[in-house]
């Protein structure tokens, strides 16, 4: 139980551990709250609540004691207060896709942005100022008449919160660098309930960390970033037989390095889908996927991409020009909340042809339906920007892995864990760090491993002066190191 586990604890399966008289004041102060919100606030009982205790990763089946759905800063404030005062868990979800499920808890609040969703573009200064609850899809889609975008993630559905906070690594990350790259300033609610301003110029120290560091110190109200040009790309997919995975996955490792920055890159293995594209006596069959986004010239992009579509005979060719926002179509897979998902990733100093051996040796010997690992070729502008200068340090980082295996809740998810973790056990020798946004569940040496040392004693400087109780607690933490006097907890 973590000091913040709360006077508060409610689970259908389990005893209240309050007083009659403390549960009168609790629901007493929680009326208050509510009545003073201009969101609602969801619990137990309501009719929404077996939805909203939810998250996309099936894995996780929490009961909060309340979701406080904001719509406005001063909600948040107010959320923030209530959980800090009563000591209790808190969750802060955006678009919830947490992978370890830290968008619920069990008997704490949760604070849910979903709907803080204003998007303001100024397309003349070519900026745009984003609320936390937007969906990536939703800003590309409201971009795309504009001829902008916002490098991202690679899944429509994934939130802007939490996303933007660990990094953000997608499909253009190669051009125009990470999300965190491209952001002027941020709006936050910090511990103690106030509203803080980080940019360069405004706590620099906070404005560092805040890009890269998670939602370790306080809750983002909206981000203003500069956007860069999208219109149409040359993006899609070629697949391949996997007979020869490995000689593939190198040509490709090495075509992807020395490509121009206008394209970013994933590979995948997997068993082909039954999708409409794919022939029907090679659905079900081990594949390799070619994903690629070429931001430019078209006509230059066919010239740089057709050496990935020759790499053997494709058993389908999904390349062609699009507008940016359709490339999202590409993983709508990831989309589908409610299934159970174990993932595990590693960052590469490259890739050499003795880890691209090991992966397909893993992968082979456990793939099945539910198994996709991907690998994304990096560098470009991401690898430009200083380590030190945002709290995302692993800018070196040529290679990263996801080994992913996600199934309905009915399938075993011993045997789901055990072969993910399988993969991530052959490749560890040959890792070099990790992403925040793909570390699941893994102790605290993983935390670590998502920050250079020095960058992580940095964080834990502005862990203590921003948030030396560690209220937001539910991330990859970062521990504060103060020592604190806890008050006793208000009961109204
Ligand atoms: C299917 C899938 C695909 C993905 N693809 C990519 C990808 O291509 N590139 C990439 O970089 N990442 C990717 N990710 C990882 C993703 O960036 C993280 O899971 C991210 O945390 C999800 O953000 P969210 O807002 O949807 O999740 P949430 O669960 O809402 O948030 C995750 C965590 O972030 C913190 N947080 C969220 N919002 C706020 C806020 N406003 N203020 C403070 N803290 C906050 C909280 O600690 C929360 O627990 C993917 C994840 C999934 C599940």
């Amino acid at each position: 139980m973590t000091q913040h586990q709360a006077a508060i604890q409610y689970n259908p399966n389990e005893q209240s551990t309050l007083s009659p008289q403390e549960q009168q004041t609790y629901e007493q102060a929680m009326e208050k709250l509510t009545s003073n919100l201009r969101g609602d606030v969801i619990q137990p009982g309501d009719a929404a609540y077996e939805a909203e205790r939810k998250v996309w990763n099936g894995l996780f089946d929490r009961y909060p004691a309340a979701i406080v759905r904001c719509v406005d800063t001063e909600d948040v404030t107010a959320a923030v207060n209530f959980a800090r005062d009563r000591k209790m868990t808190l969750s802060v979800r955006s678009g919830g896709h947490s992978i370890p499920g830290y968008g619920s808890n069990d008997g704490g609040l949760t604070i849910d942005l979903s709907n803080l969703k204003t998007i303001t573009i100024d397309p003349v200064r070519r900026t745009a100022r984003l609320e936390p609850g937007l969906s990536w899809g939703e800003v590309a889609n409201t971009l795309q008449p504009f001829g902008l975008a916002m490098t991202a993630g690679d899944v429509a559905s994934v939130g802007v919160g939490g996303l933007l906070l660990g990094g953000g690594i997608g499909w253009m990350v190669r051009a125009y660098g990470l999300t965190i790259d491209r952001v002027r300033s941020v709006e936050l609610v910090t511990a103690d309930g106030q509203m803080v301003r980080a940019s360069a110029d405004e706590n620099p120290e906070l404005f560092w960390g805040l890009r890269g560091g998670g939602g370790n110190f306080g809750i983002a109200t909206a981000f203003e970033v500069n956007l860069h040009p999208g219109g149409t790309i040359l993006g899609g997919a070629v697949f391949y037989e996997a007979t020869e995975a490995e000689r593939i996955l190198k040509e490709y490792a090495r075509l992807a390095a020395a490509a121009p920055d206008e394209l970013s890159t994933e590979a995948m293995l997997a068993l082909a889908p039954p999708a409409p594209f794919i022939p029907p006596d090679k659905q079900g069959t081990p594949i390799v996927g070619i994903l690629v986004c070429y931001t430019g010239d078209l006509s230059e992009g066919e010239r740089v991409v057709a050496p990935l579509r020759q790499l053997a005979t494709p058993i389908a060719d999904l390349i062609a020009p699009m507008p940016y926002s359709n490339i999202f179509a590409l993983t709508e897979i990831g989309e589908v909340r409610g299934l159970q998902h174990h993932g595990r990733s590693l960052f590469f100093e490259m890739f050499s042809d003795e880890i691209l051996h090991t992966l397909v040796e893993a992968t082979q010997s456990v793939l099945s339906p539910e198994t996709m690992v991907s690998l994304r070729v990096l560098g470009g502008a991401m690898s430009r920007v200083a380590p030190d200068a945002t709290a995302f340090a692993h800018r070196d980082k040529q290679g990263m892995v996801l080994i992913t295996h996600f199934a309905p809740l009915s399938a075993d998810a011993a045997s789901l864990a055990a072969r993910t973790q399988h993969v991530f056990q052959a490749l560890l020798p040959y890792g070099s760090g990790v992403y925040a946004g793909f570390v699941a569940d893994e102790g605290e040496q993983r935390v670590r491993d998502i920050y250079p040392p020095a960058t992580y004693d940095r964080l834990v400087a502005l862990k203590n002066h921003y948030d030396p109780t560690n209220l937001f607690g539910l991330n990859q933490n970062i521990k504060p190191t103060v020592p604190v006097t806890l008050a006793a907890p208000v009961s109204s």
